[in-house]
């Protein structure tokens, strides 16, 4: 019998009578005659509630009692679909990261898998059970619970597909699909059928929460195939999966963004060899994925660096900066938390001169002013302030016209 591994998010599972709808979704697909291995998040809006409580006790708390903090959301959600599950008449066994052997290295709070082991739930569904696991979590070799950063229920759910060689993995969510933009900022945004790895990549890199970015890595790296579906209606569906001759090769396929960005500058660094290389080697060692980094030119002798990092990493950042201003003679730094990143993502556009003037162009007609700018083979980001970001967003999916599937090239 073939294996299908499908991931409900925390929105789907926000209260009892969802669970509900999610335990016959599960039961329908048993009936059809496949085994179903079910990933699911915490209850919709727990994973935060958590951090809050979390923030409110310790400024700084360790990233240790944070993962088993965080680790309990999914727990409480997978014992009470299996409840859903055994009320509906069907045999159902919940199972934690580390009762399923989900081991991960020790970076707290946004751990990497290093190993899957799938015996266990094997075991069960020989026995005729549906395998309930919970999403976002893993244990190291010291047996330490560790979570996958947020929204990682998706990589748990991929993971296992890839490990137990799954017929499909389906992400079940509260919107139809990957759209060509968030559909909760711009109405007639169009739901893509098939979306590459590659773009998907890129997508969620530069914002899109649909599916966390480490879960695409790990379908392109394992060849699975993703089926990202609506909890709520039979509507729709998007294939994510390697790209082919006969994809759709949009110049522009969709605008991503995202709020979760801040920007620090380090203002009168003196401009010679090694001083990038020291507050860079900082970040490193302080866990900090650093985004966009400008330099300016430098003007007698002494210079200013820029650059993003996530929002959740803020505080340390800030922090590891403040500490380097003094070692390095810098005249000082600032931050800001109120910045926006907006994306334009496309397969096409390696070949297409001309995207990133018109991007720039559309944000110009609607006085939005650009901070800083990178760009990859398939992506253009412009940093511009917070305020802006939902009115980027709309300008640019109307000015490359993305509502219309063949009106792509236009306005370029
Ligand atoms: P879940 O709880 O199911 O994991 P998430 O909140 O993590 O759901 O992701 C789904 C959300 O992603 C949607 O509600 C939508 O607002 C957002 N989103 C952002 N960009 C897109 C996009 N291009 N296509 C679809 N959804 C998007
Ligand atoms: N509960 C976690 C979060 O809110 C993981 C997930 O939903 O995928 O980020
Ligand atoms: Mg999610």
């Amino acid at each position: 019998m073939g294996t299908v591994v499908q991931k409900y998010g925390g929105t789907s599972v926000a209260d009892v009578d969802k669970i509900r709808n999610v335990a016959e979704k599960i039961i329908a697909t048993q009936v059809s005659g496949t085994d179903v291995v079910v990933v699911v998040s915490a209850l919709g809006g727990t994973t935060d509630e958590l951090l809050e409580m979390a923030y409110e006790l310790n400024k700084d708390p360790h990233d240790r009692e944070m993962d088993m903090l965080l680790a309990t959301g999914e727990q409480i959600s997978i014992a009470l679909l299996c409840m859903a599950i055994a009320a509906l008449g069907q045999d159902a066994i919940s199972l934690t990261g580390a009762q399923v052997g989900i081991v991960t290295d020790s970076s707290h709070t946004k751990a990497k898998i290093v190993d899957v082991s799938a015996d266990r739930i094997v075991d069960e569904l020989e026995k005729g059970k549906i395998v309930i696991v919970a999403g976002f979590q893993g244990v190291t070799d010291d047996n330490d619970i560790t979570t996958l950063g947020r929204g990682g229920s998706d990589t748990t759910a991929i993971a296992l597909a890839a490990k137990l060689q799954a017929e499909r993995c389906e992400i079940y969510t509260d919107v139809d699909g990957v759209f060509t933009a968030d559909p909760r900022v711009v109405s007639d945004a169009r739901l893509l059928k098939v979306v590459s790895y590659e773009e998907m990549l890129e997508m969620t890199a530069t914002g899109t929460k649909v599916l966390q970015v480490r879960s695409v890595e790990y379908a392109r790296n394992h060849k699975v195939v993703i089926e990202v579906k609506s909890s709520f209606s039979d509507a729709g569906g998007t294939v994510i999966k390697e790209s082919d001759e006969m994809m759709e090769k949009a110049i522009v396929s969709a605008i991503a963004h995202d709020l979760e960005e801040a920007k620090i500058t380090i203002f009168g660094v003196p401009d010679r060899p090694g001083i990038a290389a020291a507050v860079f080697r900082a970040l490193a060692d302080a866990q900090i994925n650093v985004d966009v980094i400008i330099q300016n030119v430098s003007e007698k002798g002494i210079t200013d660096i820029s650059f993003t990092l996530p929002a959740s990493d803020f505080v340390r950042g800030k922090q590891t900066i403040e500490e380097l201003v003094k070692d390095l003679d810098a005249r000082g730094s600032a931050f800001d938390e109120d910045i926006a990143k907006v994306s334009l993502i496309g397969g096409g556009m390696r070949s297409h001169p001309g995207i990133a003037a018109r991007m720039f162009e559309i944000l110009a007609e609607n006085k939005i002013n650009i901070d800083m700018i990178s760009t990859s083979a398939i992506k253009i980001s412009c940093v511009i302030e917070e305020k802006d970001a939902d009115r980027a967003v709309r300008a640019l999916h109307d000015g490359f016209n993305l509502k219309d599937a063949d009106g792509l090239s236009s306005g370029a």
